[in-house]
Parts: C-alpha cells; sequence; structure tokens
C-alpha cells in the first residue's frame, strides 16, 4: 500500500475544493496588498479594526522591547509573565467571571476544556454547525459524542433526556462562523438545566463584537449566569492572537490541572498578552467601532438583498452570500477579485454539500464608501443565487 498522496490531491482539485494559501506583501487590513495590487479587503476577521490600530501596534512593540518576542516556556514552567497575568484578570472582569486562563490558539482552548472535562463516562452534545474545533475537541475527549440539529434546542433536549452520561455537556457556537447567526442562548440553557448539563459557548466571533462593551453573546442574551464554560478568541474582534476560557475558580483549576493543550505548549509571547490588554481596553471604551459596524452591516444587508443576492439570518458582521455549487462560488470570488475585491468562497467540507458560500466579513476599519464599492461590483458581477 502506498501513500498515493498525488491522487488525492488531484481528487480535490477536480472538486474545486483545492484550498492555496494567499501570500500577502502587507497586513490584512481595511486593504490587502496582494501580488503588487491592492485589494478591499472583505475576508479578515478583524472586526473592530484594532489589528493595525496604532496604540495597539505602539503596545506591542513596547512590551516586545521589555519582554522579548518569546515567553520562552509554557506557563507553568517559567513563560507565564506579568503581562499573561494581566491580561488574564482583565478577561476575567470583562466577563464577570471569577478567573479566565490564556491559551495560544482558540484551536487549543477547545481542544484542552473538553479532554480536560470529558472522559469515556461522559457525554458531549453538538450543534451541527460548530466550528471543527469543536468537533475535534469533542471526538477526541473520548466522551460519547452527538450532535443536533442547528440552533435547535428541542432537538438537543431530546438527546439530553435519553443520555445516562456521568457528566453531559452541550456546546455551541455563541456566533456561527459561517453563517452569521447566533445561537438561542437562553433556550439552550433552559434545556441544559432541565436536564441536569453544563453549557459551554465558543464566542470566538462575539467577543468585542456583541453587547454595548463588547462582552460578547452571554450578556447580549442576558445569560452569563447561566453559561458554565465561556470560551473567547483573541485573533478575531480583539485583533491580536490567542484565546481565552472564563469560568469558575474550580473551572480554572481544572484546566490548569489536566488541559493538555494548556500545559504541553508555549505560552504565547508577553508582548501579544500586552497588546491584548490595550486593545481590549480600546474596544470597552471605543463604542463607535461597533456603531460603525452595525451601520455598515445594514448598510451591505440592504445593498446585496436589493441586487438579488441570498444573504443568511445574520445580524453580524459576518454576512454569507449563499451561492450553491463549488464552481459558482470560487467564479464569483474570482470575478470579484478581478475587480480589485478580497473575498474567499467558502465550500463544503467547512459548509454543507451544496451551500458554498462568498464569507464577506465587515470591519469598522472599512468606510461606507468600501460597502457602496463592493455592492456596485456585485451589481456589475450579476446576480448568482443558490438556485443559479
Ligand atoms: N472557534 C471558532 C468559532 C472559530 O471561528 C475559530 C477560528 N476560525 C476558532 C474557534 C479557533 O480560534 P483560533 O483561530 O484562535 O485557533
Amino acid at each position: 500500500m502506498t501513500f498515493d498522496l498525488a491522487a488525492d490531491l488531484e481528487k480535490r482539485r477536480q472538486q474545486h475544493r483545492f484550498r492555496e494559501p494567499l501570500v500577502m506583501d502587507g497586513p490584512c487590513g481595511r486593504v490587502a496588498r496582494l501580488a503588487g495590487r491592492d485589494y478591499l479587503n472583505f475576508c479578515s476577521n478583524d472586526y473592530l479594526g484594532l489589528a493595525n490600530d496604532p496604540e495597539v501596534v505602539a503596545a506591542f512593540q513596547q512590551a516586545a522591547g521589555s519582554w522579548g518576542v518569546g515567553s520562552g516556556a509554557s506557563h507553568l514552567v517559567c513563560g507565564h509573565q506579568r503581562p499573561h497575568q494581566d491580561l488574564e484578570e482583565a478577561l476575567a472582569a470583562h466577563t464577570g467571571r471569577e478567573r479566565a486562563l490564556l491559551f495560544s490558539t482558540g484551536y487549543m482552548a477547545n481542544l484542552g476544556v473538553m479532554s480536560a472535562l470529558l472522559g469515556k463516562s461522559d457525554a458531549v452534545f453538538e450543534d451541527r454547525l460548530n466550528h471543527a474545533s469543536l468537533l475535534d475537541g469533542g471526538l477526541l475527549s473520548g466522551a460519547r459524542f452527538r450532535r443536533f440539529a442547528h440552533n435547535d434546542p428541542t432537538a438537543l433536549e431530546r438527546l439530553l433526556q435519553r443520555s445516562d452520561a456521568r457528566r453531559k455537556l452541550a456546546v455551541v457556537d455563541g456566533v456561527f462562523s459561517m453563517d452569521g447567526d447566533e445561537a438561542p442562548l437562553a433556550a439552550l440553557a433552559n434545556v441544559c438545566e432541565a436536564n441536569d448539563a453544563w453549557l459551554m459557548v465558543d464566542d470566538a466571533h462575539g467577543i468585542g463584537v456583541l453587547d454595548e462593551q463588547g462582552r460578547g453573546s452571554l450578556f447580549s442574551q442576558g445569560v452569563n449566569d447561566r453559561v458554565q464554560v465561556l470560551m473567547g478568541t483573541l485573533g478575531k474582534g480583539q485583533g491580536t492572537g490567542g484565546a481565552f476560557v472564563a469560568g469558575s475558580h474550580e473551572l480554572i483549576e481544572t484546566l490548569i490541572q489536566f488541559a493538555r493543550t494548556f500545559i504541553y505548549t508555549t505560552a504565547m509571547p508577553a508582548a501579544v498578552a500586552a497588546a491584548t490588554l490595550t486593545s481590549l481596553k480600546k474596544s470597552q471604551q471605543e463604542h463607535w467601532r461597533r456603531e460603525k459596524l452595525a451601520e455598515l452591516v445594514t448598510r451591505f444587508r440592504a445593498g446585496a438583498s436589493e441586487l438579488g443576492y441570498t444573504l443568511m439570518d445574520s445580524q453580524t458582521p459576518i454576512q454569507p452570500i449563499l451561492i450553491g455549487s463549488d464552481a459558482d462560488a470560487m467564479a464569483l470570488s474570482a470575478a470579484l477579485r478581478e475587480k480589485g475585491f478580497l473575498i474567499t468562497a467558502i465550500r463544503p467540507p467547512t459548509v454543507p454539500e451544496g451551500e458554498a458560500r462568498l464569507r464577506v466579513t465587515l470591519s469598522a476599519a472599512h468606510e461606507r464608501a468600501d460597502v457602496d464599492a463592493l455592492l456596485a461590483a456585485l451589481d456589475e458581477v450579476g446576480c448568482r443565487t443558490s438556485d443559479a
């Protein structure tokens, strides 16, 4: 038996599912430079425009001068420096929880939480559209793994009622990364409370963006005291990188003792933590970023619907245009690229079969005129909906 990698790669290419990284010649900001050309960028997750904010950049540079560019070790050896500690305390206060713990990425945070909390006698219940890292975390944990219909608390309840697992953990995205819609957290919390289950929310796309102060889905939906595990990422709304889990003292202590993706990996550089402290403060205080974003979302939705494009049920900065076939999604992405817009086509297996889409993301770094220019380009390339 040989490793016939070439055949697998060719098959992927034929399916229009080949993935290719872009080599950007500048920051992934409002404008992105690629192969000598500037594009208006509608595919970053820098929702608040903080990734290239001068004050955040200056905080990073200053901290790199003081702390170096690498943390030098894992948190439990000697990699946990003062900026990490300060950021954990700030994140705990920001999210109204006893404690918070930093992870180097959101992917690792999700794997770490589930493997620390769950084992063979337990069960995990996941929304069908949960992020890959949550699905992988659930599978890796060794717990019984169940998926329920998207945003359907009744389907979750049926599964919970039938389960005789020791621990039951229900897990959802706060904002679904490829659809932009929000989980019905109060209804999910009701079902969990009635069935002796814990609820974990991955708020990668809600932190910084939702709620008046950017505290995310749990605050915008008023359920912070009903969700036992909150995971948030720092590489999206907060503009830097890494992630955190926030919760009770016992939860965080359990992660420190048992989460292998926390224990056995190098801590994020202290300069990233310091830059995040600055971006966190700015995101709390600079309400104009969320206000501008909301205005751009409304403007884009109104314009794209008028052009006949099929949008999804999303009020967040994730505004996918549903296309349908992989080839059509690729063609539309290429046509927009030609016109100077960078928007990635998202295809299966990231999204279900027949639901390829252009994932448009808006940012407070955009101007109204940028959205208008995108709408004009969408008008020119023609309307292609999922029925096309
Ligand atoms: N959860 C969700 C919902 C995400 O969208 C992402 C990133 N795409 C992650 C987790 C992983 O976060 P990170 O990029 O920090 O690994």
